[in-house]
């Protein structure tokens, strides 16, 4: 299959940040792609900015770098790096002194499309939106993209949005989550509302409940004095877990439209019911013989922050009333595993007698890795000896349904970066939904703290603590095996 790729309008985008550890690892290397997939034109520029004294020079040679480390396997054509490093420059910049914002202000071509993308700690957006102001560097036309965290609660969210809105306009603020960017969670609403097979069975009438799993091997690495601060609930769930519930339980909005999409999340979020204590599972990765334990990576022997967390929920609406959502998210476990299981219930009654056994339609759809839907349909065993009923999934890996190409075009930041430039905020929160999230889990925060939960110790490589097995096992369900 050919890609078809459709080049964006000339821009400038400026990095604040361009020497972090997202610009090098994320921001970077996908820009190069969608220059090698030829969606840059050539009057597009790309300035790092950061405090970090460098020229020019010394930042192709960074990019030039962080592109060779992190781009990942590259087509013949685009062995050669120079034709995008011409288009790089950097400008020393403090985004709390005066320095070097006239000579970005020489750079940036205000007649092009332009953005500032805040690659910086949440705590510098109020100093950069304010320069940039002063410095007239922001326009009406002048898009903001901003990162995750978007504040710790309800409180510090509402402040970080009034800031921004202090000089930018809900429609020039991009607010990536970069969840949204992934090829599945797209198709997902293709699936959802580009086909009628689904949709007359997406409620609580057809649906028994609905699985979202985030699992991750990895342990809280470099980042433990921010993650004790936060755990898995701020840094995971209010966030990447919620926009998926959102997408997956959303009424189907008018248009595939920024504002449209949009409302339909929000009402989502606005129906999920409080969740009660029993509802909750938190845990903490426990020490092992050979690897320190979640206190010891955060080097905080008495936290009570977890890297586990696992939730029933239930939305109040005519469509899910009485189907559960379940969530879990958690680090050091079996698998890195991203996926949302939706399973039917059986069906209304069994032609085959009890022998045939209990079969359900279960539609998976993974986001990471190979990213792909599997739908299991319950068929007859091939072969003699009467009706014998055997779930076979039906295998949709993108890239083996659409070529490989299909699977080399979905880096989530490269497809975000590039909406910025066409000016669609479909895939970015608004800041409305960002402020319901928050106020949906606060209390939920406030409630474990209240009663001075202690997270349960898990096993390194495993599925998480024993409780949020039983948190299914209670109402007769399983979750679905973490497989890498
Ligand atoms: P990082 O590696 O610590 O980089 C921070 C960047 O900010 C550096 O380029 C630094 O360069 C620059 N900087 C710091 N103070 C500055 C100042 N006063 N003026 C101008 N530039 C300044 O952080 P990061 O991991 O790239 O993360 C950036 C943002 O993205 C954070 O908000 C983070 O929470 C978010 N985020 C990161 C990831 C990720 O995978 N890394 C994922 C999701 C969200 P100088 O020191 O040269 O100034």
């Amino acid at each position: 299959m050919v890609s078809r790729v459709i080049p964006v309008e000339p821009f400038d985008l400026v990095i604040f940040g361009g020497t972090g550890d997202l610009a090098r690892r994320k921001i970077l290397p996908g820009l190069f792609r969608r220059y090698c997939a030829g969606q840059m034109p050539p009057e597009a520029q790309v300035i790092g900015a950061a405090r970090s004294d460098m020229d020019d020079s010394g930042y192709r040679d960074f990019v030039r770098d962080a592109i060779t480390e992190f781009a990942g396997p590259l087509s013949d054509e685009c062995q050669q790096v120079d034709g995008f490093l011409d288009r790089v420059g950097y400008v020393t910049i403090d985004a709390q002194g005066e320095g070097g914002w006239a000579e970005l202000k020489d750079r940036v071509r205000a007649e092009l499309v332009h953005a500032y993308y805040f690659s910086v700690a949440p705590s510098l957006f109020g100093d950069i939106a304010e320069r940039l102001h002063l410095h007239g560097l922001a326009g009406d036309d002048s898009r903001i993209v901003v990162e995750k965290p978007f504040g710790k609660d309800l409180d510090s969210a509402r402040a970080l949005n009034a800031t921004l809105a202090k000089h930018f306009d809900e429609h020039q603020i991009y607010r990536i989550d970069h969840y949204l960017g992934k090829e599945t969670v797209q198709n997902l609403m293709a699936v959802r509302f580009g086909n009628v097979l689904f949709e007359p069975l997406w409620n609580a009438q057809y649906v028994d409940h609905i699985q979202i799993t985030v699992a991750e091997t990895v342990g809280v690495g470099g980042r433990g004095g921010y993650y004790d601060t936060s755990g898995a609930m701020r840094d995971m769930v209010q966030n990447h877990l919620m926009q998926l519930l959102c997408l997956i339980a959303m009424e189907p909005p008018a248009k595939f439209e920024p504002d449209a999409v949009r409302d339909e999340k929000l009402k989502v979020i606005r129906a999920l019911e409080p969740v009660e204590p029993h509802h909750i599972v938190r845990g903490q990765y426990d020490k092992t013989a050979d690897a320190p334990g979640y206190r010891q990576d955060v080097e905080n022997p008495r936290s009570f922050t977890e890297s586990f967390l696992a939730l029933k929920l239930h939305i109040s609406n005519w469509r899910w009333a009485g189907t559960p959502f379940y969530l879990r998210t958690g680090k050091k476990l079996k698998a890195r595993t991203s996926e949302i299981v939706v399973v039917f219930k059986d069906a209304p009654h069994s032609i085959f007698g009890a022998d045939a056994g209990r079969h359900r339609n279960v539609l998976a759809i993974r986001l990471q890795p190979n990213e792909g839907m599997t739908l299991d349909v319950t068929i007859k065993e091939p072969g003699p000896g009467g009706m014998r009923l055997v779930d076979v999934p039906l295998d949709m890996t993108f890239a083996d349904a659409l070529g490989p190409e299909a699977e080399q075009a979905t880096e989530a930041y490269e497809r975000l970066i590039m909406d910025v430039i066409r000016g669609n905020q479909t895939l970015f929160m608004r800041g409305d939904e960002v402020e319901a999230a928050w106020a949906w889990t606060d209390p939920i925060i406030a409630g474990w703290t209240a009663r001075s939960d202690v997270p349960k110790p898990y096993d390194q490589g495993g599925s998480g603590p024993e409780d949020s097995l039983m948190l299914m096992h209670r109402d007769g369900r399983r979750w679905r095996e973490l497989k890498a």
